[in-house]
């Protein structure tokens, strides 16, 4: 394989940092490459020409020298634009922060993608034309799941296969148990059965074919709560933009308001 290569490719700004006096490290999602780390000379000086391509939440064609190991760089930018709803709102912000934050995670650099790319940034469009960036975030997070190595088993009973009863969430077990399997895991979640239904189809809804989402507060937080448990016990994983999140959530729980999302998830998409 040769050590480097210009290349066209379509690419998401995880982050950037400033290196040394005037330059910038700058992390992108590509969708042919993976992650890579850019190194841009002068992109901290305020004339620097490419200086829109590498603003926080920007999508944008890129052109550039991508190496196998170490830093990649870039020559050319063909279109870019930013997400601005999510540019523009701290809550938004830190919802789309954290997706990015777990893909990086998720993925070691430079494995490509796959579909993520795309699962990826239609997750940020989303979040940027008012979808609920919470119940986003959560289809992401259960969705990547099986990158982290956890598969819980989502389609019927662990142990029975049934599908009509009740559902209550086991770690022990790796997925669901029906009610009449619920005495084999007295440290089942003891969840709500709105959340779990959602835990399920969310596991498998087309975020490509979503045509809006709407969950009650209630419902919200056990889903948060399931989802959050899976992520500590089974994916060990603790970032500090989810602790943001955490945060913002009690807050925002804490003041009473209506949610202003519209119901019904797409029918195609429904697992049952
Ligand atoms: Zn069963």
């Amino acid at each position: 394989m040769a050590e480097h290569r210009f290349e066209d490719f379509n690419g998401l700004v995880i982050f950037r940092r400033n290196y040394k006096e005037k330059d910038m490290l700058v992390k992108i999602l590509t969708d042919r490459f993976g992650k890579k780390m850019f190194y841009l000379r002068g992109a901290n000086s305020p004339r620097f020409r490419m200086a829109a391509a590498i603003l926080p939440f920007t999508k944008a064609e890129y052109g550039g020298d991508i190496r196998d190991d170490g830093l990649s760089f870039l020559n050319n930018v063909k279109s870019a634009s930013q997400f601005q709803a999510i540019s523009n709102d701290l809550f938004l912000n830190a919802y789309a922060t954290y997706i990015l934050n777990l893909i990086d995670v998720a993925f070691p650099d430079s494995q490509p993608l796959g579909f993520w790319y795309g699962r990826i940034e239609q997750a940020l469009t989303l979040i940027d034309e008012g979808f609920d960036a919470a119940m986003i975030t959560h289809i992401i997070e259960i969705q990547l799941l099986q990158v982290f190595g956890v598969q819980p088993h989502l389609e019927s009973c662990v142990v029975c296969g049934r599908t009509d009863l009740a559902f209550d969430y086991s770690e022990s077990y790796g997925g669901l148990l029906c009610q009449r399997h619920w005495h084999l895991d007295p440290n089942r979640l003891h969840a709500n059965s709105r959340a779990i239904y959602y835990l399920r189809l969310f596991s498998v809804i087309d975020l490509f074919k979503i045509q809006s989402v709407t969950v009650k507060p209630e419902t919200e937080a056990a889903l948060k709560a399931i989802v959050d448990q899976i992520y500590q016990n089974s994916v060990g994983l603790v970032l500090k933009s989810k602790q943001f999140i955490d945060k913002m959530f009690t807050f925002d729980s804490a003041m009473p308001k209506l949610k202003k999302v519209a119901p019904e998830i797409d029918r195609s998409s429904k697992d049952d």
